[in-house]
């Protein structure tokens, strides 16, 4: 048995987890104060499942940031204060068993993998930005350092807008199908057509949400389903690339967005048939994510279960995890 742990932007989730399912889960607010008081947070949560589900064989940790794999350590993390974090260490040393930490949307995409059954996944998560992960022989790729799969920032249009994420480039795959992205354009369509009916849906932050532009379109908006269908015709573009590149057997979309998948997904799916290759389009299901709410938890536990005996065997953060037993 090993423990999975999603730590998110508001809270934090942590389950005992065997193969794909998760039982004993608990949950608490994700503590933003400061690295230790969020870490002390963690630490609270894991221990309450230790108590009901027993000691685990390791712990996986899935965390909102770019993480160097072999080390644990957070290089960039938006939402969450574990910037320049060695949390490997910092986990190992808490709990004195073998710690495994990774980006969430590369969990998540190694959950769905597994959850699916299919062992050649690709993953988008469609959120506030766009995350993903690539799952190749049933393990996480993650390039040199565990830095790989920004599945997000791939250019798609070299001329277009800023990139909304931590990201010097512009007309990224983020740019265009992301809340962010959706918010700025409706915004944007709202101001410019102040009688429109995207501009009465704008908050007192003078911003239409993406919430709001989806109801728009729901509510049938031409303005909104302009603006939807552009999404989609972007995804559609990353679908085909990803296709192109990873072969996978399933392209899965997850993320918040997803919700709205009804706006967008048969269009994308449409534009992605007309330009991926046939050989490797034919081969190729995309659909939404199966994986629920528990798929953070589940995917950062099968982190911790694939990844302890490869570690042992090659001993490439023996150091880490020696000194956390100590
Ligand atoms: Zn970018």
């Amino acid at each position: 048995m090993v423990l999975g742990v999603d730590v998110g932007g508001t809270k934090v989730a942590v389950a005992a987890v065997e193969g794909v399912t998760a039982t004993h889960a608990a949950e608490h607010p994700t503590v933003t104060a400061g690295a230790d008081a969020l870490l002390d947070g963690v630490e609270h949560v894991v221990r309450e499942v230790i108590a009901a589900a027993g000691e685990p064989e390791a712990i996986g940790v899935g965390v909102p940031s770019q993480i160097e794999f072999a080390t644990g350590m957070v290089e960039t993390s938006v939402n969450i204060p574990l910037m320049g974090v060695p949390l490997r260490e910092e986990l190992g040393r808490r709990f004195g068993v073998p710690v495994f930490v990774d980006n969430d949307a590369n969990c998540a995409a190694l959950a769905e993998a597994h959850i699916v059954g299919e062992s050649h996944l690709v993953m988008l998560t469609l959120g506030t930005g766009v995350g993903g992960g690539v799952v190749i022989d049933g393990l996480t790729f993650r390039g040199a350092h565990g830095l790989g799969a920004e599945l997000g920032h791939i250019a798609v249009n070299p001329d277009g807008p800023p990139c909304p994420g931590n990201c010097p480039n512009r007309g990224c795959l983020e740019s265009y199908c992301s809340g962010q992205a959706l918010e700025r354009d409706a915004t944007e369509l709202a101001k410019d057509k102040p009688d429109s009916p995207l501009a009465e849906r704008m908050g007192p932050d003078r911003k239409v949400s993406g919430r709001e532009l989806v109801a728009a379109a729901d509510a049938g908006d031409s303005d909104a389903l302009l603006l939807m269908e552009n999404f989609a015709r972007m995804l559609g573009i990353g679908i085909a690339n990803y296709v192109n590149v990873f072969e996978p057997q399933r392209l899965a979309i997850g993320g918040g967005l997803s919700r709205a998948s009804h706006l967008f997904l048969e269009r994308a799916v449409k534009e992605a048939a007309a330009r991926a290759l046939p050989a490797l389009w034919k081969r190729v299901s995309v659909a939404l994510a199966e994986g629920g709410a528990d798929a953070g938890v589940i995917g950062a536990g099968l982190l911790a279960a694939l990844e302890m005996p490869r570690d042992r065997d090659t001993g490439s953060a023996k150091a880490t995890t020696s000194k956390g037993i100590e």
